[in-house]
């Protein structure tokens, strides 16, 4: 039974993984979104549409990105074996658990989550999926993570009024970080940090807002 369930989730994967190369995504991400079982990572009613091309509710008013976002946020980013990695928002744990695999044992994630819930809820399945290596830290992702400062590529994962200064701050030179921009039109931007900082608008997109210090406040 638990057999046949996993062997059915594995053809939805795939099926899932060749729209994403319809879409144009690299084979080294289709091959970590080939890896990760997403149906580890949405609330247990939801299973049936783990592998469904769209975003979905994980409770708290957030949601895990759709598939097609998180493909084109790594394939943005470049990740490279060995890469230090900064995500701001964890929510379900799903998109560090596919920057891990683009990573490597010898890289590292850390993700920075608001609500204690979501903190929990990421770690637990991480854990579940295998992906115990990455560190999920309840915080203002806003601020960044100065500890393990720099970065060489950092992730936002939800929408953002401005480029939050702590997070450029701690992007190594030459790093990328990708980030949406916006409050009801969201702009998804590239951003290197090379004699100084450029700014590449990228698409139309639709995200939950980054709120703290940096981000939006609760009321806006
Ligand atoms: N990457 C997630 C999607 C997260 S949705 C996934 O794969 O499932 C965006 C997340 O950002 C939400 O969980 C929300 O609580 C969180 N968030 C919003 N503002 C934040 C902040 N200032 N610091 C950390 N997390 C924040």
């Amino acid at each position: 039974m638990v057999q046949e369930e996993e062997q059915r989730y594995k053809e939805e994967r795939m099926r899932l993984v060749e729209h994403l190369r319809r879409q144009g995504i690299s084979e080294a991400v289709l091959q970590a979104m080939m890896r990760v079982k997403r149906h580890l990572f949405v609330p247990p009613h939801l299973t049936d549409q783990a592998y469904a091309d769209y975003p979905l509710p994980i409770g708290e008013g957030q949601t895990i990105s759709a598939p097609h976002m998180v493909a084109l946020m790594c394939d943005l980013l470049e990740l490279k074996r060995g890469d230090k990695v900064l995500e701001i928002g964890a929510g379900s744990g799903y998109h560090a658990a596919v920057i891990a695999e683009l990573i490597g044992e010898e890289g590292q994630v850390y993700s920075v989550e608001r609500i204690t819930w979501l903190v929990e809820f990421s770690t637990k399945n991480l854990n579940k999926a295998g992906y115990t290596k990455v560190r999920v830290i309840t915080g203002d992702g806003t601020l960044g993570l100065p500890e393990y400062a720099p970065y060489d590529k950092i992730s936002v994962t939800c929408a953002a009024p401005d480029l939050p200064p702590p997070l450029l701050e701690q992007l190594k030179a030459g790093g990328k970080m990708v980030i949406p921009v916006g409050k009801i039109r969201q702009v998804l931007y590239l951003v290197e940090k090379k004699n100084g900082i450029k700014k590449e608008r990228k698409c139309d997109v639709v995200f939950v807002p980054l709120l703290g210090k940096y981000g939006f406040r609760e009321d806006d």
